[in-house]
């Protein structure tokens, strides 16, 4: 019989949310509200939709393998070369593929725990060792205990910033602090996925600044720089996000990829984006009006959450947050449970005001 390797075999397996169309099926409800999975709730920049109607007639064409416009793009954005920068299906496969290019059988990647699971995926599946260090008490990565961690195996320290599920961040000053300590032969990973939200610095600083880790990266440093179309960009569907870091890196990691890793469609879409500026504005915008609306509601309701730097909002509901998640969603409203099945803590985008609103409603009803 065909054997699947212990390191394969031990994985648990990823958790997506649940497409709406699928639940609404499942349950026979109608008008459900998803807040599963920190999307944008305005949807993409009418720029990048108008853009992929443009180009739907090339589909017969391969893409672009390379990404030469978009890159490009995105090299002048950052002020960087264009082989400094490197686009993925999502950061998502960035993150598998940096894991892969680097860490070898038996190395060590460091992570936070609770944080984005693909990290532990990434690492494990490729026969590494992923090690796991608990938040500070205010669910912050700990750095410093992070730090404490590194052996002559550590390969890879795996920094989401903010942090997924707890929407906290980590400062510059902590940022330069935990560099200046850091070996040389240790690849970090600054997953800033929500860097559109964190740096408008709406969630407040964290009372020392949202670190420009763009400076590290000019500092010389091993470090890859991920950011995303899928999240306040809006194109989480197209599945694109990209990367910088110096040209060894980006090489190595170029080696290993797919040739046509990314689509036409998701290129051209990404290029229109980056052009409407105006469009993030909003999005940032009408999340901090949610997250301000959350936060007086979940206040009134005696909840506890975590102040977030993000389009999420980390609670605890004190009960079993499985059996709450099920009771919301017969109800149509989709959220998501962290952790194991005895959790009491959910994760919950935030949406358009009647959303929210909505959520409320239901949770009250729930609780
Ligand atoms: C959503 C998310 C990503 C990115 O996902 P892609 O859709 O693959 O770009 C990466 N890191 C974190 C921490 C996230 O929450």
């Amino acid at each position: 019989m065909l054997k699947v390797p212990q390191y394969v075999d031990n994985i648990a397996p990823y958790v997506p949310g649940k497409p709406i169309e699928e639940l609404e099926r499942e349950l026979g409800i109608s008008r459900s509200v998803k807040l599963a999975s920190n999307e944008n709730p305005l949807g993409p920049s009418p720029l990048a939709v108008d853009e992929i109607a443009k180009h739907v007639g090339t589909l017969h064409r391969y893409p672009d393998g390379g990404a030469y416009e978009l890159r490009s793009a995105l090299a002048q954005q950052h002020g960087v070369e264009i082989d400094e920068v490197i686009v993925g299906q999502g950061s998502n496969e960035l993150i598998d593929i940096a894991i892969r290019a680097f860490q070898e059988p038996g190395d060590e990647t460091i992570m936070g725990n609770p944080s984005f699971v693909v990290y532990y995926i990434s690492s494990a599946k490729a026969g590494g060792t992923p090690v796991m260090v608990p938040l500070t008490t205010d669910y912050r990565l700990d750095l410093k205990a992070m730090a404490e961690k590194i052996t002559g195996r550590t390969k890879i320290i795996c920094i989401a910033n903010p942090n997924n599920p707890t929407g906290t961040i980590v400062t510059k000053d902590e940022m330069r602090e935990f560099f200046r300590a850091l070996p040389d032969n240790i690849l970090v990973i600054m997953d800033e996925a929500y860097y559109e939200y964190a740096a408008s610095g709406n969630g407040g600083d964290g009372g020392g600044g949202f670190p420009d880790s763009m400076e590290h990266f000019r500092d010389g440093r091993e470090i890859l720089i991920l950011r995303t179309f899928s999240k306040a960009y809006g194109l989480a569907g197209c599945r694109i996000g990209y990367g910088i870091a110096k040209s060894r890196i980006t090489g190595a990691m170029n080696k290993i990829r797919e040739p046509f890793n990314t689509s036409t469609l998701a290129q051209k879409a990404a290029i229109a984006a980056l052009k409407d500026t105006e469009h993030i504005r909003r999005a940032v915008e009408i999340n901090a009006e949610g997250r301000a609306y959350l936060y007086k509601e979940l206040k009134a309701l005696g909840i506890d959450f975590v102040p977030s730097h993000t389009n999420f909002i980390y609670m605890d509901l004190k009960k079993n947050a499985v059996e709450i998640y099920n009771r919301l969603l017969k109800l149509g409203m989709i959220v998501r449970p962290m952790g194991s099945a005895d959790t009491t803590t959910i994760r919950v985008t935030i949406g358009l005001p009647p959303e929210n609103e909505e959520f409320i409603r239901t949770l009250r009803e729930v609780l």
